[in-house]
């Protein structure tokens, strides 16, 4: 038989007390938010009869989860970011918006204030190219009714052939394969990078020793982030997970989506390569085209408010 006291009215009383039910001081919907969360962690702890020491463990993960400032991964690894996007499309058809590219988790690896350039870019610092295989990237930003969407801001952002990104990775130059790209009068975007690839968390890492412990393992296939924006349109987060990657439909963090799967072919031609402008005779080339959704709402044009990085503080 499990033991029940937080239903108590000298248990209730105290958890109205603790979130801030008898003052008039603070913010009412954290108050509100607090007082259900303290609720529910009560019955989580009764129900499945916590011991001291799983508690005890839980309150020393979280600390040790933040001072690795891995809450942000830990929230895709556990599907929540992914139940985000599911509940966002479910208030989408309920509101009768539908259409356009889908939306995917934004991850926790975004820097703002990128370097911006008109049309074309080039990612990367060039430091990758002995072993890196140069890709080309390109594609169109259409309205909801396939109209060329001429200055559209293509935020994109992609880990180099190790897996990592710059900014988190100290090694790497400031904003390398991070950049803002203005479609052109065509709607086009096109960027010169190079191959990204999939990663994992780190092995050492809190989210990695969640994950242990529920037997699955934290990669993810390599893919490529956006952000797109223009106005009067609905803002668009999403990425591209590469076709032909082991982790492809087994991503850890749940980002693949169909519809969402970039096909990258790699091209094997010295003529063509030099043409480019690529040394040696292989390069890969993925075309991506993105469709967004018209608001009247310029809110909507905005992305979350979500507390991001930025380089030099
Ligand atoms: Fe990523």
């Amino acid at each position: 038989m499990t033991v029940n006291v937080s239903h108590t009215a000298e248990i209730q009383h105290l958890f109205k007390e603790a979130a801030g039910f008898n003052n008039d001081q603070g913010n009412p919907r954290v108050k509100a938010i607090m007082l259900r969360l303290i609720n529910d962690v009560a019955t989580l702890i009764e129900d499945l009869e916590i011991t001291d020491n799983e508690f005890w463990f839980a309150v020393d993960y979280l600390n040790r989860l933040g001072g690795r400032n891995e809450a942000g991964l830990l929230v895709p690894g556990l599907g929540l970011e992914h139940f985000l996007d599911v509940l966002q499309d479910a208030k989408d058809a309920q509101a009768g918006l539908s259409g356009g590219t889908p939306r995917t988790i934004e991850g926790p690896l975004y820097v703002a204030g990128a370097p911006i350039g008109e049309g074309e870019v080039r990612m990367d610092d060039g430091s990758e190219l002995d072993h890196a295989t140069v890709m080309f990237l390109e594609g169109v930003v259409r309205d909801s009714e396939g109209r060329a969407v001429a200055g559209a801001v293509v935020d994109v952002w992609h880990a180099n052939t190790h897996g990592s990104y710059s900014y988190f990775d100290t090694r790497q130059t400031p904003y390398n394969l991070r950049r803002r790209i203005v479609t052109d009068a065509k709607g086009q975007y096109r960027a010169r990078s190079i191959v990204p690839s999939g990663y994992g968390c780190s092995p050492d890492g809190p989210t990695q020793e969640c994950l242990n412990m529920l037997g699955r393992h934290g990669q993810r296939p390599a893919h490529i982030h956006f952000f797109i924006s223009a106005p009067g349109h609905r803002h668009l987060t999403t990425q591209i997970n590469l076709s032909g990657e082991e982790y492809l439909w087994d991503d850890f963090a749940y980002a693949t989506r169909e519809g969402l799967v970039g096909d990258i072919t790699f091209v094997e031609d010295p003529a063509v390569a030099r043409e480019r402008g690529v040394q040696g005779e292989r390069f890969a080339e993925l075309k991506f085209d993105f469709q967004l959704q018209k608001t009247p709402r310029v809110e909507a044009e905005q992305r979350s408010q979500r507390p991001r990085a930025m380089q030099d503080g």
